[in-house]
């Protein structure tokens, strides 16, 4: 089942949390046959915040978005399943929810660019989900488990 082991980064972003989409985001994902391995509740402090969006440190909106992921609790989570992190984008919609198509997340949740829900591992960038799961989370907060249902999402397990 090695093809269906792809882990992926995501969390809920402040804006997400105050709103009270945890329980929406999590859904969506569960319910897509995607596989829970990892999640927090936390708050992300300064220097997490500036590594994480590092990609980002020349761009203007950069002080904003640190301020921003910063300024409340996230909900962060490692998923899994086959192409997760493609898969996930594609959940998610595009960046801009105001562009997001209507059955996405950003596109069915948000309405503006610096508070869009939903962070996810770029899959255009190799490697991304890896450095992203490695920065949040220690090898022994992810659950390795077999779930149950696993043979009635793939075909072939
Ligand atoms: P993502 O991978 O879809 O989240 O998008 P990016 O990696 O390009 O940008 C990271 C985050 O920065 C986005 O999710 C937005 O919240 C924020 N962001 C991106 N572009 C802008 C912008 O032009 N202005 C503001 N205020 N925020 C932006
Ligand atoms: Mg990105």
């Amino acid at each position: 089942m090695s093809h269906h082991d792809e882990r992926t980064f995501v969390m809920v972003k402040p804006d997400g949390v105050q709103r009270g989409l945890i329980g929406e985001v999590v859904s969506r994902l569960e319910g897509r046959g995607l596989k829970l391995v990892g999640a927090k509740f936390m708050r992300i402090d300064q220097d997490l915040a500036e590594e994480h969006y590092g990609e980002h440190a020349d761009k203007p909106f950069f002080e904003d978005l640190v301020g921003f992921i910063t300024a409340a609790p996230v909900f962060a989570m490692v998923w899994e399943g086959a192409d997760a992190t493609r898969q996930v984008r594609r959940m998610m919609g595009a960046t801009d929810p105001a562009e997001a198509q209507p059955g996405t997340i950003r596109g069915d949740l948000g309405l503006d660019l610096g508070q869009n829900v939903i962070h996810g591992s770029d899959h255009e960038d190799e490697g991304a989900n890896e450095r992203e799961i490695a920065l949040f989370f220690d090898d022994e907060e992810l659950v390795n488990w077999d779930q149950s249902t696993e043979g009635w999402v793939y075909e072939s397990a």
